[in-house]
């Protein structure tokens, strides 16, 4: 078994040197008609070093590579600074009151309502969470589902302020939206992606 490649596209590269291909790839055995991908080239030592192809609404767009990796950085530290909001003292004390707010509930339809309601959790069905708490407790499940930037709702569902981790929440605000923020493509669109 292979693939079949099928070019649809290929134009001059930025420098001239090589081209930006744009093939379409199906394994060549016929019972899985869905299962193909668009694959993009830039063939091109000198302009792979430089750029990247990628797809937007759509479209496939030449984008630096700095670019990229800048974001990529900024991924990173949001990352890091998450992690080291939640080992901070606020919240492990946020996390303790929440346990224990839980720990308070008279069942764990009632713990799920409290999570759900503040926002700590969201499309987590009663028999999953019955589930993990029963195997695994609470705890677990504020393992999985807290992260800092749960932290407000929390402090919201107790009673208590963010503000030692106010600095480092609104930080990571601007992360994400750096890190989500639209690319920005180099000249125009290349291709148009459909079939
Ligand atoms: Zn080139």
């Amino acid at each position: 078994m292979g693939t079949d490649r099928t070019e649809y596209h290929r134009e001059a590269c930025p420098c001239g040197g090589g081209h930006l291909v744009i093939e379409w790839h199906e394994p060549d055995h016929s019972y899985q008609t869905s299962s193909g991908n668009w694959a993009y080239f830039i063939k091109c030592e000198t302009c792979d070093r430089a750029y990247v192809l990628t797809s937007q609404d759509g479209s496939v767009i030449l984008v630096r590579r700095a670019d990229v990796e800048q974001r990529r950085a900024l991924e990173r530290e949001g990352r890091d600074l998450c992690e080291k909001i939640m080992r901070s003292p606020h919240a492990r004390l946020l996390r303790q009151e929440l346990e224990k707010l839980l720990d308070e509930q008279r069942s764990m339809a009632a713990a799920h309502r409290v999570l759900t309601e503040s926002g700590v959790i969201y499309a987590y069905s009663i028999a999953r969470f019955r589930d993990r708490v029963r195997h695994d407790g609470y705890g677990c499940v504020v393992d999985d589902e807290l992260w800092a930037e749960k932290l407000p709702c929390v402090a919201a569902l107790i009673g208590r302020d963010t503000a030692p981790i106010d600095v480092d929440l609104r930080r990571v605000k601007e992360l994400r939206n750096a890190a989500n923020a639209p690319d920005v493509p180099v000249g125009e669109p290349i291709f148009q992606l459909r079939r």
